[in-house]
């Protein structure tokens, strides 16, 4: 039998007397409601909203959504009107489940279904994140009962969960739920291929871990003398959907694939993690290229660790992480993680906001009017792609696409800056404005008053505010010269 002490267990830093009563009477309240209504495996239809409450509390989400959680199926499936509800829980409460509400009514139907709801999605995320929390909840707990669904139904919903849910996840630093949900999704929509995973897995899976274990010991051990506290250190297995996609890029090769297994190491501070990261140097080789700091550049999403990969000394590759415990939440939970914290102020919700500034520029890409496919391009285009992170020689950061360029950069810094770009120094040297810039490059923009954007331009430029001043430029300049050889003749 469910109860409303497995979904308090789960809720980060316990629960006071107010927040246990809230989370009791939207259990009961919704029990009630539900009273009668089965799912597809025959269990009452409660389990499914006990399950996604439980799903948000261990995320780390606050009482009011976990209690939305608990509600969210309320209005759609059963009597209880809005106004009841509003009555009972108040505005906030309603305010998150009619949201989930209407996100729930939009199903996964080709292309153009997929952007439409792709749309209402950022939508619901400008307005509160958390409505979008709660549906990522629903979701993964209905794939995880998937095996009961009709047939056509599984494949749409597995396939939704892949191609919408999952990128979204992780655009929002989720990374533990966009495995998640990627895993759990995979066998129906993959079902041979899932099935080939699995049996690599199986194969190598002991030798794996077998590895690590005699690494971690060794590792231990040198932290020890070092006074180095560590506040968790254990392997994590690569999720199966995403060593999936890393195979087929290595030719389905496994021994190309360095982290299938990674052993992580979580500390107390940024300090400790660099002379984590110096020990396990010294005592075993890296491989060349594959340290990656994350902590003192993020990827786009958030992500902050520090990644190695070292020989063995028997043969074998091993990767280690190493974080500390904000980095660990943040990577598993992202955006979540920041709701978990009950005492964070002022402060932390604004570095928040400049940290998803992205949130506000998709408020801005939805204003764009006109057919599914052009906003689906530049959704591609501007925000599931790869980020690079590009700093002017002050040593601020511009967050553009794989394979921008300078003329994207400049057009980030200003439009005028922008539409007289004459030559761009990377790195100190002077280069071509249509050179292909990489992560990390130092950019300083020559600009000449006399030089002005061409069609070429259009070709080399990634970013779609870049596109949209060239264009400009190039039309007005065309207008210019129509109207000027009108004049002559
Ligand atoms: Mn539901």
């Amino acid at each position: 039998m469910p109860s409303v002490k497995e979904i308090t267990d789960l809720m980060v830093g316990g629960v006071n007397k107010k927040e246990e009563e809230l989370i009791n009477k939207a259990y009961k309240f919704s029990e009630k409601a539900h009273t009668g209504q089965k799912r597809m495996s025959g269990e009452p239809y409660f389990n499914h909203v006990f399950e996604t409450a439980k799903i948000l509390a261990s995320f780390g989400m606050d009482t009011g959504t976990i209690a939305a959680g608990l509600l969210h199926d309320v209005l759609e499936d059963t009597e209880v009107t809005e106004e009841e509800m509003q009555k009972e829980f108040g505005e906030e409460i309603l305010f998150l489940v009619k949201g989930v509400t209407k996100l729930g009514t939009l199903k996964y139907r080709g292309h153009e279904r997929h952007v439409e709801s792709l749309r209402k999605f950022f939508v619901a995320i400008a307005h509160d994140l958390r409505v979008v929390i709660i549906k990522f909840a629903d979701r993964l707990h209905n794939l995880r009962t998937l095996q009961f669904v009709r047939q056509d139904k599984r494949a749409r919903i597995a396939m939704e969960s892949i191609e919408v849910y999952a990128p979204l996840a992780n655009r929002l630093g989720m990374g533990k739920l966009k495995g998640e949900l990627e895993d759990a999704a995979f066998p129906y929509v993959y079902p041979e291929e899932s099935a080939q995973v699995e049996e690599i897995i199986k194969e190598k899976k002991d030798l794996y871990e077998k590895n690590l274990l005699e690494i971690q010991k060794e590792l231990e051990k040198e932290l020890k003398k070092n006074k180095i506290k560590v506040v968790e250190i254990n392997s994590r297995m690569k999720h199966k959907y995403s060593l999936w996609k890393k195979l087929k890029k290595r030719e389905m090769d496994i021994e190309k694939i360095y982290d299938i297994v990674a052993l992580r190491v979580v500390v107390l501070s940024i300090e400790e993690c660099y002379r984590v990261l110096g020990i396990v140097h010294s005592l075993w080789n890296p491989l060349p290229g594959r340290i990656k700091d994350y902590i003192a550049v993020p990827k786009p999403n958030g992500y902050r660790s520090i990644h190695t990969t070292i020989f063995t000394g028997s043969g074998g590759i091993a990767e280690i992480q190493i974080r500390t415990k904000e980095m660990h939440a943040e990577a598993a939970y992202g955006i979540a993680a920041h709701f978990a914290y009950k005492e964070t102020g002022g402060k932390k919700a604004q570095d928040d906001k400049s940290k998803f500034k992205w949130i506000e520029e998709l408020q801005d890409l939805n204003k764009i009017e006109g057919e599914p496919k052009k906003f689906i391009e530049h959704l591609k285009m501007d925000f599931f792609n790869d980020r690079i992170f590009i700093f002017t020689p002050q040593g601020d950061v511009v967050d553009l696409p794989e394979d921008s360029t300078p003329i994207d950069f400049a057009y980030s810094i200003h439009t005028d800056i922008g539409n007289h770009i004459a030559g761009a120094k990377i790195n100190g040297k002077m280069s071509q404005i249509f050179s292909k810039l990489k992560n990390g490059d130092i950019v300083e923009i020559v600009d000449k008053k006399d030089c002005h954007p061409s069609q070429k331009w259009l070709e080399y430029a990634r970013t779609t505010i870049a596109k949209k001043h060239i264009k400009a430029y190039l039309e007005k300049n065309s207008l210019l010269k129509k109207l000027m050889s009108f004049g002559k003749s």
